[in-house]
């Protein structure tokens, strides 16, 4: 997911910082007691292939979230992972001013092939900003914003996306060492932060559409995105 806000990745330094302060969570890591509940586990054929769904809440906020996986993922050799974030438009709509449903596609798909991963959906629609409000920046983008430009008009950062979440998800499901399919090198910084080890970064290059042109670029050049199409 990466849409026009959909997620990506600047001053996540700073906003996780926040976000910690504010809602304890950074202490709460520290103290040993996590904030997501893994709550229940079912299976879930998809058409990708046979998954297994864990649901997850955050005892601090109520939100819930999702992993699927696929195989023995807690065995301690490295798992191949995608930390995907919300994007309703792109993910359900096929929209195509942005990448997110290729990515989401492209990354199921790669687990697949492997049998063995795990797909973290974090429900963080418009990079952290919520649905409306990325709605909102999507009408300033008709008048000419880019993504960046609208979120920061609208009074957000342009990215809020706090990876505590994913990070203690992963962990509960005893991934420490990640071939993390991602363009955003922020997400690796971000996930490094919780002891996680990166040990590889896989990229996922989804294919190039016009619609998405504009968006794309801005996340290369203002989002430190690592993109060879664009
Ligand atoms: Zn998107």
């Amino acid at each position: 997911m990466t849409d026009d806000l959909c997620k990506a990745g600047i001053m996540i330094e700073e906003l996780s910082k926040k976000t910690s302060e504010q809602a304890g969570s950074g202490e709460q890591i520290r103290d040993g007691a996590p904030i997501m509940e893994h709550v229940v586990a079912a299976n879930l054929p998809t058409k990708y292939g046979k998954f297994r769904i864990h649901g997850y809440v955050n005892r601090l906020n109520g939100e819930h979230h999702v992993a699927l996986t696929m195989g023995d993922v807690g065995d301690g050799r490295p798992v191949l992972v995608r930390v995907h974030s919300e994007c309703l438009t792109g993910d359900v709509f096929g929209s195509a001013k942005c990448d997110c449903g290729d990515q989401f596609d492209a990354a199921m798909r790669m687990i697949a092939a492997e049998g063995r991963g795990i797909m973290v959906y974090l429900r963080q629609e418009g990079r952290g900003i919520g649905l409306i409000n990325k709605l909102k920046a999507y009408a300033l983008q008709d008048q000419g914003m880019d993504t960046v430009e609208a979120n920061v008009a609208l009074g957000f950062p342009p990215d809020m996306r706090d990876y505590t979440v994913g990070a203690e998800m992963l962990i509960d499901l005893g991934a420490k060492r990640l071939r993390l399919m991602t363009n955003n090198p922020e997400k690796i910084s971000g996930l490094e932060k919780y002891g996680i080890e990166i040990v590889e970064r896989v990229p996922i290059e989804t294919k190039h559409k016009s619609a998405s042109d504009a968006y794309m670029k801005t996340k290369k050049v203002k989002m430190g995105h690592i993109l060879k199409t664009y």
